[in-house]
């Protein structure tokens, strides 16, 4: 199957999940993971309609960057961010989808201080509980939230990675959990009422996170083919 294909799937599946719910597929944004992949395929994938790009590491992300430029990607980082990486990050990426503790938000605060920019944060909720998954626990988001400086991180929604596992019952209720903590940060204020985004659902279980309220799915192998690592 070719990228351009790969894709038209993906959305018919999107469009496929909305309609059970009577949902409007336009709310729901792909964003590509292209960890592992060179430039020459997402360049076919920016010909099929494709511009937003999430990156795992940064040493990753710079060549590719280079080579897309002038091509309008938007770059979000989507992987574990380490403090000594974050001015590199701030430099390619529109939004870091994994802010999840308090060490990042002071290294992000230091470098956007240098600079006059304001950056596009989501904060990653790790929602299963599985101790190999990065982000901060359901209890620690507002304690989060309060740390942030809103001059110069912009909170414009949650992130999470589904439950290891296909039983569709605890995939959804991770999905859940992550857009009531949502709809309770905005309620309480620990963020703004623009922090609308839920970015969730991967290639196999994005169906489960559209019907649970995603409006950002980040989609890998079902549109580069299975990785080698
Ligand atoms: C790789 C990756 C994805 C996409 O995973 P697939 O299963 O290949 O669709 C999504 N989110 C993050 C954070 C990733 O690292």
């Amino acid at each position: 199957m070719s990228i351009s294909e790969n894709i038209r799937t993906i959305q018919t599946r999107i469009t496929t999940a909305c309609y059970v719910i009577n949902r409007n597929p336009a709310e729901v944004k792909v964003l590509l993971a292209t960890k592992t992949i060179q430039p020459p395929l997402l360049i076919e994938a920016l010909d099929s309609g494709m511009f937003l790009f999430g990156e795992n590491r940064i040493q990753e992300a710079l060549p590719k960057v280079q080579a897309l430029d002038g091509r309008g990607v938007e770059w979000h980082f989507i992987g574990h961010l380490q403090s000594n990486k974050v001015a590199d990050a701030i430099g390619f990426a529109q939004c870091i989808q994994s802010v999840d503790r308090p060490s990042i938000i002071k290294s992000l605060h230091k470098e956007l201080e240098k600079s006059s920019k304001i950056m596009d944060i989501m904060i990653e909720v790790n929602v299963s509980g599985e101790a190999s998954k990065s982000g901060c626990t359901p209890d620690g988001v507002e304690e989060l939230c309060r740390q942030i400086d809103t001059s110069v991180l912009n909170v414009v929604g949650f992130m999470t990675i589904g439950a290891n596992t296909d039983d569709e019952v605890i995939v959804r209720r991770g999905f859940a959990k992550l857009r009531r903590i949502q709809a309770q940060a905005i309620e309480k204020e620990w963020v703004r009422e623009s922090a609308t985004e839920l970015s969730m659902g991967m290639s196999h279980d994005l169906e489960w996170a559209v019907q649970e309220g995603s409006t950002m799915v980040r989609v890998g192998s079902a549109v580069f083919g299975n990785r080698k690592i």
